[in-house]
Formats: C-alpha cells, structure tokens, sequence
C-alpha cells in the first residue's frame, strides 16, 4: 500500500537520519514529495511511504515515540468557479458524480464529499480551472 504523510519534526530530531531508519528498520520505499526544513530547527515533511500496512504502521508509531508528528496528508480538488463556463467536460471524467450539470440552471455543481481525489478533472477541463491542494 502507499500511504501519504506529513512529518513534523522539533528541532533536536533534526539531525536524526529519519529517512534512513524508515528504510533500513522497516523496509519502507519513501519518496520525499515537499521538503521545508528550517537549518536546524525542525521542519515538515510529505513523504510517500510504500510498503505492506503493517511495516507502514509500525514506522508511523516510531516516528510518534520518537518525537516527531504524523498526520496523513489530506489532499483536495478546487477550481476556479468565478472563470468555469459549464461546458460538461469534467462531469463526463469524473467518476464518482461529484461534479455534475443539471436544470434548471446548467450550472457546474461540485461536490466536495463525493470527491474521490482521482485527479481526471484537472487534465479534463480545457480552462485548467482545477488545481490539487494539499495540507501543510
Ligand atoms: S471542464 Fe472546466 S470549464 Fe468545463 S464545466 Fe468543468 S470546470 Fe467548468
Ligand atoms: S478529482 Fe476525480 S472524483 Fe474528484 S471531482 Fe475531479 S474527477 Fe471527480
């Protein structure tokens, strides 16, 4: 499975090779997605975690007992209403009908709850109007 997180990491784990145990201790493939780490005094992380759930969930756990915050990444689609002209495009890619055009109005409605982050939308639209948003 892949699991997407957010580390946050004090200062005096900083210099830790956090990655490096990942790795060796629990035979995690980590991609680094977004790196801001502030010169010795801690920083955040999103990294990938590929592995089998039970590897995933015991890195998550030594990361926590040693110090460092992990939240999973919550990711979101928006797009630019004020610019959408309702022509049908991303409605026809979406698969999960969170995005969907009806009377009366014909307007594009959106729904956020419906939506399954599989990112079809954002290549759809011909305006470009979507964009993946992530937690930080
Ligand atoms: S594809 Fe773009 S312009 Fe067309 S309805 Fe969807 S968001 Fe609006
Ligand atoms: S990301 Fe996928 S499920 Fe969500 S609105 Fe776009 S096409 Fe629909």
């Amino acid at each position: 499975m892949v699991k997407k997180v957010v580390v946050s990491f004090p200062a005096d784990s900083a210099s830790r090779p956090l990655i490096y145990e990942l790795i060796k201790k629990y035979d995690i493939k980590v991609s680094i997605i977004k790196a801001d780490i502030d010169g010795g005094r801690g920083g955040k992380l999103v990294l990938e975690l590929d592995s089998d759930s039970d590897h995933i969930r015991q890195a998550v756990n030594f990361m926590k007992e040693s110090g460092v915050d992990v939240t999973p990444l919550e990711k979101k689609i928006s797009y630019d209403d004020t610019k959408c002209v309702s022509c049908g495009a991303c409605t026809s890619a979406c698969p999960s009908g969170a995005l969907s055009i009806s009377a009366p109005d014909w307007k594009l409605k959106f729904q956020p709850d419906k939506c399954v982050v599989c990112k079809l939308c954002i290549v759809s639209c011909p305006l470009k109007l979507f964009k993946i948003e992530f937690a930080d």
